[in-house]
């Protein structure tokens, strides 16, 4: 192990006079001050958990050798955020990828309720965001999303990863309810024989485990859904079910090794957490029929434990709750609508609204599939001549 380590030791110092000359090339560039500076930051801890690498390898104390592997997991770790992560986002950064930050920036200062200061995007992936550094988080978006409304409302999913992830209180009280639910339905007599009631509270118990497995990363992802259905209103929810139809999944299936819950869930939970002003509109009626439409007739799976124990509308009403008085607390501002008719989709006017844009954007697609491209294309030009330039 001795050896292992010092050859180890050898190696990272390699790796760390490198890391060091690309962050020094960032910081020269002067395009990211503050993410350059946490990535400095990230040097410093590798170089220190180097150098307790090295110390152990010459300490003739067994018992520390545990202990390096810990130093060695922490480094791969913050290895993983500069060399996969952060550096290839930062010097691949394209003329395209700085022009679609814009938006987010836009976004983010219309929210006010996140810990941003700076950012970066990278384009080639589907819509997620890699939040290793809360006030400089990557933003991965689909090739040529900068010249695209569609998905867009992906965006602010994405978004709220960083949100849930600056307010810890959101994890512990979401947590908590999902506890107490099962709690209570386990309180709750069933006049059923004890050999079932043994199944049931083994159910029940199985059910707290799915939803806080991996640091309870389904809730947050349930979360980040309710987040942007409260935000961008209808329009998140026309992304969302566009985004399952088109994967054709089955909605009611739960995988043990995904961490996002089933498709179905997620949409009842979307449909529920749209704000007051809207919940009603002919849109959202006819979103709902679409879907239902779609999970018509899919099977719902039954073991290890039913679909309805685990996803229950009981347990989603109490989330989407939960979620929305702490969305009020912090001051998230909520999608007033109205949802533009089609004359008001047509002249969309400020196109700063970017959450208005996006509705106008799912009325006018509806409304006029032809003519769509050519409204879109100058939405995106109007809406780009209009952000801030900063
Ligand atoms: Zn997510």
């Amino acid at each position: 192990m001795r050896a292992y380590l010092r050859a180890k030791c050898a190696q990272l110092e390699i790796e760390l006079n490198r890391l060091q000359d690309y962050i020094g090339q960032q910081e020269r560039d002067a395009t990211h001050p503050v993410l350059v500076s946490d990535l400095k930051d990230h040097l410093c801890q590798m170089q220190r958990l180097c150098r307790r690498l090295s110390a152990i390898a010459e300490n003739p104390d067994a018992a520390l050798l545990k202990r390096a592997h810990m130093y060695l997991r922490d480094y791969a770790y913050l290895q993983t955020s500069l060399r996969v992560w952060y550096l290839p986002a930062c010097f691949y950064e394209t003329d395209t990828d700085r022009q679609f930050g814009r938006i987010i920036r836009h976004l983010n200062s219309r929210l006010g309720v996140t810990p941003m200061e700076d950012l970066i995007v990278s384009h080639g992936r589907f819509f997620t965001t890699f939040p290793g550094i809360l006030r400089a988080p990557i933003f991965y978006v689909p090739f040529a999303q900068h010249q695209s409304l569609g998905d867009l409302p992906a965006l602010y999913h994405e978004v709220g990863h960083i949100v849930y992830q600056h307010n810890p209180l959101f994890a512990t009280e979401l947590q908590a309810v999902v506890i107490t639910h099962y709690s209570e339905l386990a309180r709750r007599t069933s006049p059923i024989p004890s050999v079932q009631q043994e199944e049931r509270l083994k159910a029940l118990s199985w059910c707290v485990q799915y939803w806080n497995w991996r640091k309870a990363i389904r809730i947050q992802e349930l979360f980040c859904d309710i987040f942007a259905a409260n935000v961008v209103g209808p329009a998140f929810i026309f992304s969302w079910i566009d985004l399952v139809m088109r994967q054709a999944g089955e909605p009611y299936q739960y995988s043990e090794c995904d961490e996002h819950p089933p498709d179905g869930f997620r949409a009842t939970t979307c449909f529920q957490a749209l704000p007051a002003a809207c919940r009603d509109a002919p849109l959202v009626e006819w979103m709902q029929q679409v879907f239902t439409q779609y999970v018509s007739g899919k099977l719902q799976r039954r073991d290890p434990v039913p679909y309805a124990m685990l996803c229950s509308t009981e347990l989603m009403e109490k989330l989407v709750n939960k979620v929305s008085e702490h969305l009020e607390r912090i001051g998230v501002p909520v999608y007033a609508g109205p949802i533009p008719d089609q004359s008001q989709a047509q002249d969309f006017a400020d196109v700063l609204d970017l959450e208005g844009l996006l509705n106008a954007a799912v009325v006018k697609l509806l409304a006029d599939p032809n003519g769509y491209n050519s409204w879109e294309s100058e939405m995106v030009r109007r809406l780009y001549a209009a952000l801030p330039t900063a």
